[in-house]
């Protein structure tokens, strides 16, 4: 069985619909996807649909954009309702924020690079959660950056005067939302080091307390020391630990099924969330 539950399309910063990203799930002899978009689930009817005629089982995931005291946190969520009003409220705020965060940092870009916000809004899939990506892919329809990576590099990092920070729901009281909401929360990249700072094992443990199911150790931005330090934390606290791509079609070089899920990880998430996988049927 090859599972992969982390996966982004056009309804968040990844380059392939969510039924273009289904069907390569299948040409990639994945058994099982989970759509993961950040603050998003526009794209789930559309893959849901396609999986039950492509020979995948779709997880209906989000990835969901926090703070854990000021420490950027993204935390998945698997077969939430995503009716449920506290979360659609908290997803409410989080999506207008990136909207007035984006133009803010247009705003600056454009002082020294020639795109407009209207650049921007054509880079953005509908429904689309906007994020820095798409002022990314502004700049390389612009001519400015060669891809999307090399204007994260040059223009849009996280310590560059252009990046911007915007509202993020608080980590624990997000974890709070998903278990309410009959999801099942996983801490995405947990040992990211290169790319973030990273929280330490007691915010771990407060997540843990408050609901967190398991660490997504297996992830190719968290190195082996994190990686380590991860599964021992998961032995301690009793988390699951998975695995995954975190694919954005040609957004970024990661490959769908460069790291997978065991079989029994996935059931235990299946148990414990509130909607089903769709296209199981299939396989
Ligand atoms: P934002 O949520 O708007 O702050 O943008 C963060 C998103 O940009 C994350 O989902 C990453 O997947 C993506 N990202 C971060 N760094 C890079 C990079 N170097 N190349 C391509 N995508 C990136
Ligand atoms: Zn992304
Ligand atoms: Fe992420
Ligand atoms: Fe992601």
């Amino acid at each position: 069985m090859k599972i992969d539950l982390h996966a982004h399309s056009t309804v968040s910063d990844g380059t392939d619909t969510p039924i273009q990203l289904v069907r390569k799930a299948a040409e990639a002899e994945l058994d099982v996807v989970a759509l993961t978009d950040h603050d998003s689930s526009a794209g789930w009817d559309d893959a849901v649909r396609t999986a039950s005629r492509s020979g995948v089982c779709l997880i209906r995931g989000a990835e969901f954009t926090c703070l854990w005291q000021g420490v950027a946190v993204h935390m998945l969520s698997y077969l939430h309702e995503p009716a449920f009003p506290p979360l659609v409220e908290e997803l409410h705020r989080v999506r207008q924020a990136r909207l007035d965060r984006a133009r803010v940092m247009v705003e600056m870009v454009a002082q020294d690079f020639p795109i407009t916000w209207e650049d921007v809004v054509a880079q953005t899939g509908p429904g689309a959660a906007v994020g820095r990506p798409h002022v990314a892919d502004a700049l390389v329809a612009a001519g400015v950056a060669p891809n999307r990576t090399a204007a994260f590099k040059e223009i849009l990092h996280s310590r560059s005067p252009y990046c911007v920070r915007h509202y993020s729901s608080d980590a624990i009281v997000m974890v709070e939302i998903i278990r309410a909401a009959g999801g099942v929360p996983v801490f995405a990249h947990p040992g990211a080091i290169h790319r973030q700072r990273l929280v330490g094992d007691q915010a771990i443990m407060e997540m843990a307390e408050a609901g967190l199911a398991g660490l997504e150790v297996y992830h190719r931005d968290n190195p082996a020391p994190q990686r380590a330090r991860l599964l021992a934390l998961a032995e301690q606290l009793d988390l699951l630990v998975t695995g995954s791509s975190d694919y954005h079609g040609e957004g970024k070089a990661n490959r769908l099924g460069e790291n997978t899920t065991p079989l029994e990880v996935l059931l235990e998430i299946v148990a414990q969330g509130e909607l089903g996988p769709a296209g199981a049927d299939k396989i």
